[in-house]
């Protein structure tokens, strides 16, 4: 686990020293420095979890170092607590107003020098948990569970955001499993999953960084291709196509193969982007009807499967 850093600024040797005989563990690193300038450079260069900021220092004082520390997005999140002589009420409530999270003032009582410093560290690990926490949730919302494709959603506002900001055309390509139903009656629900982790990785490989892959619901992929020709957009689906069939699953001491079907579009602007969806899902509807393991541009249709 990495070492917690604690950025002590001071101008008095004596009082760094102090506060490193009782705050020192082998779990905790205390980093000195005398003055605000030092300290500004310090906690950009180190991303302390904490600082314990004298006031009344040679140069910019703690008052303008703590301004300085919480106006810069580097800094502005790690607490400073103030070392303060002057314990007067108005000093103390100046250092809140300049955003630090406590005050200790001297000479230091060890015993609450420790416990203010881990309440705030204590405060800083539940953040940092809770921003993690967040993280994960915002991926969750956006993300299918099994193959950690995007999910519909976060498709469509993705390619509302390429329809409108941009003028470069746009293919919506979609795919379905074939008897996706009878692999899951055959071989169990183990090696449906399987195949849709396999399909989505396989697909991964293939597309570009900027093309949109998403689960668009049971066994079915929408992707869209943006800034690319039509000639190119059918190589590709095709491609992905013949990648899915040459690929063994191996499930439960099963073996077998799979294909797809895949429903090619340009998109059309001048309509909605439902209707766009039903025109490709119409395209799909076609290569299903028409025998599967294909792929179908639907207008011009041009059938394909070479
Ligand atoms: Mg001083």
């Amino acid at each position: 686990m990495e070492k917690d850093t604690i950025l002590v600024v001071d101008d008095s040797d004596i009082i760094c020293s102090i506060v490193k005989g009782i705050l020192e563990t082998p779990s905790l690193h205390i980093y000195i420095v005398h003055s605000g300038e030092e300290g500004i450079i310090a906690a950009k260069k180190l991303h302390p979890t904490l600082i314990l900021l004298d006031i009344i220092m040679n140069g910019i004082d703690g008052y303008e170092t703590c301004q300085i520390l919480k106006s810069s997005d580097e800094t502005k999140d790690i607490p400073v607590i103030f070392i303060t002589g002057n314990n007067d009420s108005d000093s103390v409530l100046k250092g809140f107003e300049v955003g630090a999270a406590d005050y200790v003032s001297k000479p230091f009582i060890p015993e609450e020098l420790k416990a203010r410093v881990k309440v705030h560290m204590q405060n800083i690990k539940i953040q940092r948990e809770l921003q993690f926490l967040m993280k994960e949730l915002k991926e969750m919302a956006v993300t299918d569970y099994l193959t950690k494709l995007y999910n519909r959603r976060y498709f469509a506002d993705q390619l509302q955001v390429y329809v409108t900001q941009y003028m470069l055309p746009i293919f919506l390509l979609l795919f379905d499993i074939d008897n996706f139903k009878k692999i899951n009656d055959s071989y169990g629900h183990n090696a449906g999953d399987m195949v849709l982790v396999t399909v989505s990785n396989i697909f991964k490989l293939l597309l570009r960084e900027e093309d949109i892959l998403s689960r668009w619901g049971g066994e079915e992929f929408m992707i869209c291709l943006p800034n690319i020709s039509e000639e190119e957009t059918i190589d590709l689906a095709n491609k992905l196509r013949k990648e899915v069939s040459k690929y063994t699953f191996n499930c439960d001491n099963n073996t077998f193969q799979c294909t797809i079907t895949g429903g090619i579009i340009k998109y059309d602007r001048s309509i909605s982007a439902e209707k766009n969806y039903s025109n490709v899902d119409q395209a799909l509807y076609l290569g299903k009807s028409s025998g599967k393991n294909r792929c179908i541009y639907n207008d011009p249709i041009l059938e394909s499967t070479n």
